[in-house]
């Protein structure tokens, strides 16, 4: 769906990610945001979407929050990087929404998905939303960057089933290329859900020319596998509906003339994975 959503239309459930939003929070204080921030009573959010076979295990609701410190070159969501770009909703509010679902999540045998933009840069939010969803026995995944970790303690980490773990490069150089981020922290933090054995998935988006060499791929295979609590490897191809988004906020998007990958480089790409023995769709 690649369409402008307007304030006045405004709806927290959106029927997709993908609906540009900017600017949404209105006219919310600098002070009000620095209150959210550090007690989670408020979080920024792009949207809920219902309906997700994509982000865990099941049928899942998803919360898209705003806010992101990473500029990855194929971002489909560029509208996620501010947060204030999100809906102010609060802690109840957002786990009235959790509320409405908890039964038929669970007949699904599906759950609650914190993705984004980076969940974390929101960290007492989603710890509390998490929270709460565990609380009330739904299955919870955390979608995250992997590079704000350390703000959650281990008691957090607790109140989540599964981490989906983008993985961009195992190359320092590489990774900033792709992210404009350092690769330390996310290091860190995989060898962290590692250590306490916490199921992971991990998500590797494969763009022509960027990330598609044999070599990388068998690399990041090799990481993966070697932190043993890698539940499976989704390999993401590549797609043009972000770049709508890119060119409406006026980013420079330098990957226009990328295509997405062939049927037959996706193929390869898990059989690299599947070769160090991890499950690889
Ligand atoms: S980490 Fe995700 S949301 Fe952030 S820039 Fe990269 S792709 Fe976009």
């Amino acid at each position: 769906m690649t369409e402008t959503t307007h304030p006045q239309e405004l709806t927290l459930l959106a029927r997709s990610p993908f609906e540009l939003r900017v600017h949404v929070s209105g006219d919310i204080g600098e002070l009000d945001v620095r209150h959210a921030l550090a007690t989670g009573e408020m979080g920024f959010l792009h949207s809920f979407t219902s309906g997700s076979t994509v982000d865990g295990p099941g049928v899942r609701l998803v919360a898209w929050t705003s806010g992101c410190q990473f500029r990855c070159l194929y971002c489909h969501n560029p509208d996620t990087w501010n947060m204030t770009n999100g809906i102010p909703v609060t802690l109840w509010r957002a786990t009235e929404e959790l509320r409405k679902y908890r039964h038929g999540l669970r007949v699904m045998s599906g759950g609650f998905t914190l993705s984004g933009g980076e969940p974390l840069m929101q960290d007492r939010f989603a710890a509390r939303l998490l929270a709460e969803a565990h609380k009330m026995r739904i299955h919870t995944a955390l979608d995250t960057n992997g590079s704000l970790g350390d703000r959650l303690s281990d008691s957090e980490l607790n109140n989540i089933d599964l981490v989906l773990r983008d993985i961009k490069s195992c190359y320092k150089d590489r990774h900033y290329k792709l992210t404009g981020a350092q690769i330390g922290p996310v290091l860190l933090f995989a060898q962290r859900l590692s250590n306490l054995k916490k199921p992971i998935w991990v998500r590797f988006v494969l763009v022509p020319g960027y990330t598609d060499d044999s070599e990388q791929i068998s690399r990041i295979a090799k990481f993966a596998a070697n932190l043993g609590n890698v539940q499976r490897v989704d390999v993401l191809p590549f797609h043009q509906m972000g770049r709508f988004k890119w060119k409406e906020l006026k980013l420079d998007y330098t990957l226009d003339d990328i295509q997405p990958p062939t049927k037959q480089a996706v193929v390869t790409a898990c059989e690299l994975f599947r070769a160090e023995g991890l499950n690889a769709y």
